[in-house]
């Protein structure tokens, strides 16, 4: 089992296949992009599958969600899915991305088993994605949801960034938009791991500063307290229910004591945290030829060294030296 030392066990995998992206999101990257990791340091895709399998097989993985940068730019995206449906026992698997291509391989990703996909959405008017995003690749979020939806890969969640005076007078016609769709909406925190270190405090928008917008117009009940574990998103009863809407206030309502996550980067790094400053190399030890067993005590290392918490508060506090797309979101 991957057990830290204060007793929390990580059975949630975040994978990250590539640190490239289509988008240059501005809380994530600027608009030049960053500099790609080179595609010899990259995990294959058999390199992937390897250390997921020791995960799900020796060490308790129960859910693997495949993200980045955007994981649907990794060309063998549908084949490291059906791989990872197919061991035993079977994990749970999800997908985080922007969208944009997944009108045309939603239908092959749920047939790979794909159980789930989260899709980020910021806004719902062309221009403020352009201005936000510095694509103009709106049109090709929104297919690619409706297409998400259309292949069975439901909840279709949606993930959503509020900035202040950008899109954060969105947040209701975002949710009513949601609603009428079938799609589950969750509104993220803004933390510190822009690659630009461009984030304040003071510019972000709190999980307080979106409930208050989103009950200007909704009834918001809270919901399964006591079921929450170890998910990140608060979620709340729209309207009395069934509907729902989740709220991750990851800087000013962490969640840290019942985190069960841990992260393999792109380039085959473990992360215990999204914000640690550390990382163990599973990559270098896997090419010097470890035996599953090595790498798994690797792995359980790692995790046994995770901090209480991220810290965001304590004024030693420092942003990690890889941005969120290089982490694995
Ligand atoms: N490209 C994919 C996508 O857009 O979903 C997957 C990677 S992205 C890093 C994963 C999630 O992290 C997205 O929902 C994105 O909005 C969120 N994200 C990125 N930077 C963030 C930040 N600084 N604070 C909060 N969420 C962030």
């Amino acid at each position: 089992m991957l057990r830290d030392s204060f007793g929390r066990v990580a059975t949630d995998l975040r994978v990250s296949l590539t640190d490239k992206c289509n988008l240059r999101c501005t809380y994530c990257m600027p608009p030049e992009g960053l500099e790609w990791l080179p595609n010899a340091q990259l995990l294959t895709a058999t390199e992937i599958v390897r250390l997921v399998t020791i995960g799900v097989e020796r060490l308790g993985i129960t859910e693997v969600r495949y993200t980045g940068g955007e994981p649907l730019l990794r060309r063998e995206l549908v084949d490291i899915v059906a791989r990872t449906t197919a061991l035993a026992p079977r994990p749970q698997v999800s997908l985080t991305t922007n969208g944009i291509g997944l009108a045309k391989l939603a239908g092959a990703l749920a047939g790979a088993g794909l159980d789930r996909v989260n899709v980020s959405l910021d806004t719902l008017d062309r221009d403020v994605f352009k201005r936000l995003a510095h694509r103009d690749r709106f049109a090709d979020v929104i297919d690619g949801l409706a297409a998400a939806h259309d292949a069975g890969l439901r909840p279709v969640k949606v993930n959503t960034v509020l900035m202040r005076g950008i899109n954060d007078h969105e947040a209701v016609s975002l949710l009513g938009w949601c609603l009428e769709r079938g799609y589950e909406l969750r509104f993220i925190e803004q933390m510190p791991l822009d690659a630009q270190h461009g984030w304040t405090r003071e510019d972000m928008v709190t999980a307080d500063e979106i409930l208050a917008l989103l009950t200007t117009a909704y009834e918001l009940t809270p919901d399964d307290l006591e079921e929450r574990g170890s998910a990140p998103a608060e979620r709340f009863l729209v309207d009395g229910g069934p509907d729902r809407v989740g709220v991750i206030g990851s800087v000013t309502r962490p969640f840290c004591g019942a985190c069960d996550r841990v992260r393999l980067t792109a380039d085959g790094q473990i992360r215990n945290c999204l914000f640690a400053t550390e990382e163990s190399d599973l990559k270098s030890a896997l090419r010097a030829g470890a035996s599953d067993e090595e790498l798994a005590e690797r792995w359980i290392a790692a995790v046994s060294r995770k901090r209480a918490g991220h810290g965001i508060d304590d004024p030693s506090f420092l942003q990690p030296s890889r941005p969120m797309s290089a982490i694995g979101g």
